[in-house]
């Protein structure tokens, strides 16, 4: 995976999947009332409600749009709602996990080729290798860019079957990049990137997720430009995605740290990391995992909403898992009178909110104040886990929370931490 800045909106269910979902009676209507009011608070604070200025109550908002029990009012819905805009209303599950267009295909295994080039020239950089990767990797580096290179030439060959995309946005909507498998050597992308494949951002990405095609030891211990990226040491740089960016971004001009030598330990300026760039480290890495079962659990939510959809039955585990994170996020799953219940579109948007949230707490954590936790502690280490525990926390609260409870907010982080890669039962 890898982070891509975006300026997608918060999105919501179209006004008739509520209208449903209030017409069935599967769930109380205070549940979809509850939940919608956060949606549309989640879109509010970034801004992006239709009609709306920073002055506007939600309540009052909440009240034109559902005048009466058992109602909406689609007009006032689409007030502040575009129903044809994917970035505000979320249109289809199954364009959310597709092949390539066609018309998409040629730039894209151009862009690849490309890719593939650097990495083969790289490759022959002794010296660039050992800025970045440190005497002891290097060669195991150079290795690396070589398996990268053939990855990249195989798979622009067969982009029809080693490629998936998104058109509906929702890679846009969470802050993916995207992922690649390397069980099945396969690869998903922002729709941005099979779109507009020729740019050194796109050429970048592809360039990530070849990486971990290559070899299963290259996993994501560090996106590019975080905290400590440029202190790692040598054994995480070697297995590290984000690492394999760095030469190839020097050739395209969009590296952060042009022209210097990685030192573990030592950050950008020759300096040793202090104890409190160390907390914030910790603290965008915490997120950063958080952020990663949030994608997976985002991932599980929609191929359930689509087996559904195809009549496909969902065996006990899966259920299991619905029902076990439904209550930590506030979805409808648990609060539904039927079994099993149905992942609606709520449920969706829901699920999609809170990845996104995750990773806009993670870029606050670099900048909330007061890290510092009081002592005294008997160890460094544990000094840096109790600040680490105060930057989850301040980046939550900066963001504007979640749940409207601290404690829930913190219950729900804690426990995608915990599930990093373990989210799939
Ligand atoms: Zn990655």
């Amino acid at each position: 995976m890898s982070r891509v800045p975006s300026d997608a909106k918060w999105r919501v269910p179209p006004s008739a999947d509520l209208q449903a979902i209030l017409s069935s009676g599967t769930v109380d209507e205070s549940v979809v009332h509850t939940r919608v009011r956060r949606l549309l608070e989640r879109m509010h604070r970034e801004g992006r409600l239709n009609s709306a200025t920073s002055a506007t109550d939600i309540g009052v908002v909440m009240d034109e749009i559902f005048p009466f029990p058992g109602q909406l009012d689609q007009a006032a819905y689409e007030r502040y709602i575009d129903p044809a805009d994917r970035t505000m209303v979320y249109h289809s599950v199954r364009d959310a996990y597709t092949t390539p267009n066609p018309a998409d295909r040629a730039d894209l295994a151009t862009a690849m080729q490309d890719a593939a080039a650097t990495a083969q020239t790289v490759s022959t950089d002794e010296a660039g290798l050992r800025a970045v990767f440190g005497p002891t990797e290097w060669s195991n580096a150079q290795a690396g860019y070589r398996l990268i290179n053939n990855k990249l030439v195989a798979i622009s060959a067969d982009i029809a079957h080693r490629i998936s995309t998104d058109y509906n946005l929702d890679a846009q909507e969470t802050f993916l990049g995207g992922w690649a498998s390397f069980g099945d050597q396969h690869i998903h992308l922002l729709s941005r990137v099979v779109s507009d494949p020729l740019t050194p951002r796109s050429k970048v990405t592809l360039l990530h997720e070849a990486a971990h095609l290559a070899d299963s030891r290259i996993d994501d211990h560090g996106y590019y430009g975080t905290p400590g990226f440029e202190a790692a040491e040598e054994a995480i740089k070697v297995n590290n995605a984000a690492h394999f960016e760095e030469l190839p971004r020097r050739t395209w001009g969009i590296s952060s740290y042009v022209g210097q030598t990685f030192t573990p330990g030592l950050t950008s300026s020759g300096a040793p990391l202090t104890t409190e760039e160390q907390i914030r480290a910790g603290g965008v890495q915490y997120y950063r995992k958080a952020w990663d079962a949030a994608s997976d659990f985002d991932s599980l939510i929609k191929d359930v909403r689509r087996n559904q959809l195809d009549g496909t039955p969902l065996d006990g585990a899966t259920v299991a898992r619905m029902l076990e994170v439904s209550p930590l996020m506030d979805l409808t799953l648990h609060e539904q009178m039927v079994s099993p219940p149905e992942v609606t579109r709520l449920d969706i948007t829901t699920s999609e909110s809170i990845v996104r949230a995750m990773s806009i707490a993670k870029r606050n954590v670099p900048n909330v104040p007061n890290v510092m936790p009081m002592g005294p502690f008997l160890s460094t280490a544990d000094e840096i886990a109790a600040g680490v525990s105060l930057a989850v926390d301040a980046a939550m609260a900066a963001y504007g929370g979640l749940l409207g409870d601290a404690a829930r907010d913190r219950r729900l982080v804690d426990w995608l931490h915990d599930h990093y890669r373990n989210v799939y039962p």
